[in-house]
């Protein structure tokens, strides 16, 4: 892919500071010792990300070779590329950043009313708090709508919102959660809507982090809500929505996580490609020996595919995929080659591959999260399908 000199220097900048800034961090957030929080505010001021990634930042146009079209082009480079390197470097601090900003900011943003994006979006888009996204329920997780049990009372000027969530990033430490709810009763009952509940409100509580298999710098963790009482004014958008709303909030997800397996498979390929040229065997480099040869062409097919669908918007000059099929298919795909790619690094790699100085594993270990979290690689197919047969 051909980068402009702006975009090199982009990417350069973005990787130079998370090498540096993050990595040495990696091990101590990986262990639990340090959460990742901390380390996101002097990021956005180091990399002016208030700037770049803020609203004002907002890609105009259709891309085009004029200069405003060059410029929203780079908007959309930069955005993706920001989040290939961070998770070139940690998966889990990308998982985290990505719940917060885009989850829970994102969707306050996009569906709120100026005075929550205000009071909401606002202290999280600069990393002063930190927000968290809760759909999944321990009775709802691929039928999360259908089978969601929290609900939400209209109660005078206040909702009063019971149930539970799990598996919520970011939920043991979030200072906002945005919390999906089933309405009971008056105006929209039966519909599912979004609330904003900060910590310290009566009836809320969480659970500590979850031991997990991967992305173990990223804190999951379960959320409580006994008699929940939120002013009337914390509800998304201030009013009953249509349905529909929960479905783009997965749209864009999808789309943050297939970005997040190409950076993973675009580091593992590197790590793999490097090692073989320097490990001999037999006299040889690995690397001269075909069976390698073909495992490493087989993580590059993936890689240069993979590429082309989290580089689509950007290549084609347009603001966002072109349809919720396609992101399905761009989200399951990277998804699985992410985890394709990270086995076959640690397989390159053997023995040194399964030990956790070489990268390799913890990036194999956080490359499986993606084809679960954000719906699980049936559910993309399920919804692939209903879209194709639409009449
Ligand atoms: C680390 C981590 C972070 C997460 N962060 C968040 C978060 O921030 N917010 C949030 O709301 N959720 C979050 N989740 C939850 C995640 O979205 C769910 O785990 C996921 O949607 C799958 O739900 P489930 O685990 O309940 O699996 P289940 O729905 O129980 O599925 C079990 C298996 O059955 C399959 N299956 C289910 N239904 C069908 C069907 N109709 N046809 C064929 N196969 C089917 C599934 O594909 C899967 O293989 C997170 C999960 C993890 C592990």
């Amino acid at each position: 892919m051909e980068l402009t000199d702006a975009e090199r220097l982009l990417r350069d900048t973005f990787r130079t500071y998370f090498t540096r800034e993050i990595e040495p961090h990696v091990p101590a957030m990986e262990s639990g010792a340090m959460l990742p929080y901390p380390l996101m505010r002097p990021m956005h001021e180091a990399l002016g990300l208030d700037a770049l990634l803020g609203r004002g930042a907002k890609p105009r146009g259709d891309g085009g070779r004029d200069d405003a079209g060059r410029a929203a082009n780079t908007i959309r480079y930069a955005r993706t590329t920001f989040t290939v390197e961070m998770a070139r470097v940690s998966p889990s601090f990308a998982l985290s950043y990505g719940a917060s900003l885009s989850l829970f900011a994102g969707n306050v943003l996009g569906k709120g009313t100026p005075e929550q994006i205000e009071r909401f979006a606002r202290p999280v888009l600069h990393c002063e708090k930190i927000g968290c996204w809760a759909l999944t329920e321990p009775g709802g997780g691929s039928d999360a709508l259908g089978g969601m049990k929290t609900t939400a009372r209209r109660d005078g000027d206040h909702f009063v919102l019971n149930g539970s969530k799990t598996f919520i990033t970011n939920a043991p430490y979030a200072d906002v959660f945005l919390i999906l709810a089933r309405v009971e009763g008056g105006d929209g009952a039966g519909s599912i809507q979004s609330f904003v509940v900060e910590r310290g409100t009566p009836g809320l509580a969480t659970g500590p982090a979850m031991k997990k298999m991967g992305m173990r710098g990223s804190p999951t963790g379960e959320i409580f809500l006994d008699d929940v009482r939120v002013p009337a004014d914390h509800l998304l958008g201030g009013g009953v929505r249509e349905r529909g709303h929960v479905k783009a909030s997965l749209t864009s997800e999808r789309i943050g996580l297939a970005v997040l397996s190409y950076g993973i498979m675009e580091r593992c390929y590197e790590i793999a490609r490097g090692y073989a040229l320097r490990r001999r065997q037999f006299g040889r480099a690995i690397a001269e020996y075909q069976m390698i040869q073909s495992r490493l062409a087989r993580m590059y097919v993936a890689l240069s595919n993979c590429r082309r669908i989290v580089y689509a918007d950007y290549l084609a000059g347009r603001p966002s995929r072109e349809s919720v099929a396609d992101v399905c298919a761009g989200k399951l795909y990277c998804a699985e080659m992410g985890t394709f790619v990270a086995f076959e690094a640690i397989h390159i790699l053997a023995g040194n591959g399964y030990m956790e100085e070489y990268v390799v594993e913890r990036l194999a270990r956080d490359a499986k999260l993606l084809e679960l979290g954000g719906g699980t690689t049936e559910m993309q197919i399920l919804t692939i399908a209903r879209e194709l047969l639409r009449e």
